[in-house]
């Protein structure tokens, strides 16, 4: 065979390769490019990178929230998708009815070549049944059952197929009328949080001046601390963290309830496509900082956070659900 035509026995000089974008850390190139002292475990993050990009990313997040207060409109806005433009708004009676239905919408999201596969939860009906406190049950018992399910796929035989439905970030809808928290938010989002990192949401952000805005995150602040509501906490920066992305970290932090705008209508300014609410005094564009949290709350969960709210629900919530779950079961096992 000519040797020309054989990959393995190529004549072809090394230097014609295309040079890697990895730089030193490309996988291929050989020790002898390198001198003796490199081993090339360094490349190990970018395996780790390549590996991940080629499966893709899954991610689960659930919505909580009385309704009307723009749950769906917020998450076509927060993943630029029309996840609920086919959506028919239910009657009464239908409403009460979906107060136990949970529905699971999954879209899958390509961006620059890195695809991800987002799950949406969303509890439609919540606060709609003429008894607050026990609409939430269901919800309580979807997550259960999803930790339930997984612990179970874990202890069985086809443990490397497991899929997970784990829910990963529960965005929790607090009513922009009204003073704080009511009753029915402290209850549920103290049941929540040993199943759920909870990511509390102002909704409607546009109904409240910034002076009722500042005030109301402050009393909703404070009354979570009061409940010992333990929302997601994010993690500190590193030191080695450059000083914008400090800068970003600490405004999502002190967003924090983010203050929410949702649209479905785009305007096109300054030759932009802008998602905005059109009033007769003037516009509210969705991801102005200066008009809404939204951008924030996305890089948080997008850019930033995605993979610590996945380990959270994995180390801790779920962790703590698997102990307790094997701490029923010993008095039994004991004989
Ligand atoms: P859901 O039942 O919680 O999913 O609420 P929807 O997304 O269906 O929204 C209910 C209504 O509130 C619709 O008429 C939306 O146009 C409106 N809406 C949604 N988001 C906002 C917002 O950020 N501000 C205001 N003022 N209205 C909103």
């Amino acid at each position: 065979m000519d040797s020309t035509l054989n990959p393995l026995h190529s004549t072809r000089p090394d230097t014609a390769r295309p040079k890697s974008p990895w730089g030193r850390h490309d996988p291929y190139v050989s020790m002898e490019e390198l001198g003796k002292s490199f081993v090339g475990f360094a490349s190990l993050p970018h395996q780790i990178h390549r590996k991940n990009v080629k499966k893709g990313f899954e991610f689960t997040l659930m919505v909580v929230g009385e309704s009307g207060l723009g749950k769906s409109t917020l998450i076509n806005s927060l993943f630029l998708t029309g996840l609920y433009s086919d959506r028919i708004l239910p009657n009464t009676s239908e409403m009460i009815e979906r107060t136990v239905g949970i529905s699971k919408k999954t879209v899958d999201i390509e961006e620059k070549g890195v695809r991800l596969k987002l799950t949406i939860v969303d509890t439609p009906g919540f606060g709609d049944a003429l008894d607050g406190t026990e609409s939430y049950y269901p919800v309580l018992d979807y997550l259960h059952e999803q930790f339930e399910q997984y612990r179970m796929d874990e202890m069985g035989k086809h443990r490397t197929q497991i899929k997970d439905n784990r829910v990963h970030c529960c965005l929790y809808f607090i009513s922009p009328y009204g003073r704080g928290l009511k009753p029915l938010d402290v209850a549920f989002m103290k049941d929540l949080q040993t199943h759920v990192n909870i990511v509390p949401v102002i909704a409607k952000a546009d109904c409240l001046t910034k002076a009722e805005l500042l005030r109301k995150k402050e009393t909703i602040r404070r009354e979570m601390e009061f409940h010992k509501i333990k929302i997601f906490e994010f993690s500190d920066c590193d030191s080695d963290n450059d000083v914008e992305w400090t800068r970003q970290d600490f405004e999502m932090k002190n967003s924090v309830p983010f203050a929410v705008v949702g649209s479905n209508m785009q305007l096109r300014m300054d030759g932009r496509k802008v998602r905005v609410r059109a009033y007769p005094w003037g516009v509210v564009e969705v991801e102005n900082p200066d008009h809404s949290d939204l951008v924030h709350l996305r890089t948080m969960l997008v850019r930033t956070h995605m993979q610590d709210l996945k380990e959270k629900t994995q180390d801790n919530l779920y962790e703590q659900f698997r102990i307790s779950r094997m701490n029923m079961r010993s008095p039994s096992m004991s004989f």
